[in-house]
């Protein structure tokens, strides 16, 4: 949501239980808008300082990590210094942690999302589109625009998106697994690459902590570092303490070395996991006759070659460090021997 009182009481009021988080893209916003304001007396280097911590202490993905960008930003010259500073990041941001600092959120999917400008610009397309063409200005044009126009548009391209990613629309590439076939577009390329990134794990990179699919993985880059992997329950979700599947929440390379080194296979994932809206196409839109359009690519593949790319994770491995094409044909190439 926005940084907006009436916008959080009114939330509030008709979900209480439900957690707010502010929009991290006008978070950023409103930072730099402020630090540049003449009147606020920050110097460029103080205003980058004061800009990096604020970040530091929103992104911190661990409580430690959190607290040691809190300290640095509270002992910080602009905030020791600079009444201004110390009053707006008091009154504005310290009071309300839980809104914008991710170590405060609850883990899950949702993490995902971290702006609103998806709704903005729907927002946009409601005000600028369809009302300027149909509406006389009152309240009953409004509404049955929504109803009779925007919404059944919404849903059409809704529709057709399930339905174009759905192998009875195309026929997927061999060497997408068909565990990964009918999964949203972003699922798909995520997992394909990370399948790729943990090739070069062995048996022995792997050490089981508990029967229950709880493990310790090495770090590739650290050799003294491990991640701590849990595969989940019917009661819990899966987790990895790597900074990839923090951020993203999807199958990282740790889980994909276990899939490819232990017993553990994709389908031991918790069900709670593997049947989330989030990991799948929605199966009410996925059948030919849900789909009243003429498509006419039918007959084409669903390819990934040209989506997979190197991920920001925990380490760079050296041998894919060269060029972007030949890095795909290699991806491709593991990927061929997959065996789910
Ligand atoms: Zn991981």
């Amino acid at each position: 949501m926005d940084y907006s009182d009436p916008e959080f009481q009114a939330i509030h009021h008709v979900f209480p239980d439900t957690e707010k988080y502010l929009c991290y893209f006008h978070v950023e916003q409103a930072w730099l808008r402020w630090t540049k304001q003449k009147k606020n007396n920050l110097s460029d280097a103080e205003r980058e300082s004061l800009l990096s911590l604020l970040r530091k202490t929103a992104l911190a993905p661990t409580r430690d990590i959190h607290q040691n960008a809190m300290e640095q930003l509270t002992t910080s010259d602009p905030y020791t210094n600079n009444q201004k500073v110390k009053t707006y990041l008091d009154n504005f941001w310290l009071n309300i942690p839980e809104r914008w600092c991710r170590v405060h959120f609850h883990n899950g999917f949702h993490l995902n999302v971290t702006t609103n400008n998806g709704v903005e610009a729907l927002n946009n397309s409601l005000k600028k589109f369809y009302i300027k063409l149909t509406s006389t200005g009152t309240l009953t044009s409004l509404i049955d625009i929504l109803v009779t126009e925007f919404v059944p548009d919404l849903l059409k391209t809704y529709v057709q998106l399930n339905y174009q990613f759905c192998s009875q629309y195309k026929r997927y590439n061999e060497y997408v697994p068909e565990f990964l076939h009918n999964k949203p577009r972003n699922v798909v390329k995520h997992c394909l690459t990370r399948y790729a990134n943990a090739s070069s794990y062995k048996a022995g990179d792997i050490d089981f902590v508990t029967n229950g699919g709880v493990f310790l993985v090495k770090s590739e880059s650290n050799v003294d570092e491990f991640y701590h992997v849990d595969i989940g329950s019917n009661l819990q979700l899966p987790s990895c303490s790597c900074a990839d599947f923090i951020q993203s929440y999807l199958p990282c390379k740790h889980m994909f070395a276990i899939f490819r080194n232990t017993n553990y296979k994709w389908n031991d994932l918790s069900p709670l996991y593997l049947s989330s809206p989030y990991m799948n196409l929605d199966d009410r839109f996925l059948s030919e006759q849900q789909f009243d359009q003429d498509l006419d690519d039918h007959n084409a593949i669903i390819d990934f070659s040209e989506d997979l790319q190197l991920t920001a994770e925990d380490d760079h491995n050296e041998k894919y460090d060269t060029d972007l094409s030949k890095k795909r044909k290699i991806y491709v190439k593991t990927l061929k021997f997959w065996k789910p």
